[in-house]
């Protein structure tokens, strides 16, 4: 099999936030899909390594914030490339909250969308939530930024003196394993992506 097939597949980009008590919490996810209209329901398939995967485990509700094409690199780094294990990520951002009580975020972020799960499946890796939507908002025209977006025109190209570097660099994230052979079961430790997703550097 030709393990880049599955890159051909086409995905948005998502701002995943859940609240547990006090605790605020969010991460980054490119799969949302609507998956009935009556009534309205959607999947989100979540990284059991995510915090945030816990606490809507924990509560059963969160909020998806559709990701635009004005949203800047900072917000997936600021999501996507640190847990909210060790950070509070919600400290130092703008956001704002659905009725829900639960947070999203306005800036870069074309529309929010509320779910409340119905079912959770066990597929691996992930976990797959099915969710009533509950809510929801359009908040700007921008056009939501898909995957393909994100890697033509939002993620910065790597820099010439990361290329210098011998290992092993994350095709995903950046993150560079220093090492000659990346171990097979390896998993990125910033966007926990495999060892598939790692190029050889130099
Ligand atoms: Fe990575």
């Amino acid at each position: 099999m030709n393990e880049n097939v599955m890159q051909k597949l086409s995905y948005g980009l998502f701002v995943l936030t859940a609240k547990d008590g006090a605790k605020d919490n969010g991460c980054i996810i490119n799969t949302v899909t609507q998956v009935a209209n009556k009534p309205n329901r959607i999947s989100i398939s979540v990284n059991k390594a995510n915090y945030t995967h816990d606490m809507i485990l924990k509560t059963g509700e969160f909020n998806v914030s559709i990701l635009s094409e004005d949203a800047k690199f900072g917000v997936f780094q600021h999501f996507g490339f640190q847990s909210g294990r060790n950070v509070d990520k919600m400290a130092d951002i703008t956001f704002s909250r659905a009725a829900n009580g639960i947070a999203y975020i306005g800036d870069m972020c074309n529309a929010y969308i509320s779910g409340k799960v119905i079912q959770s499946i066990d597929v691996g890796s992930h976990t797959l939530f099915i969710a009533d939507v509950t809510d929801g908002e359009i908040l700007s025209e921008t056009p939501s930024a898909t995957y393909a977006y994100y890697f033509s025109n939002i993620k910065p190209k790597p820099q010439p003196k990361e290329e210098k570097k011998k290992g092993w660099i994350c095709t995903i994230c950046g993150y560079i394993y220093e090492g000659e052979v990346l171990p097979p079961d390896f998993v990125c430790p910033i966007c926990k992506h495999p060892a598939s997703d790692f190029r050889r550097l130099g």
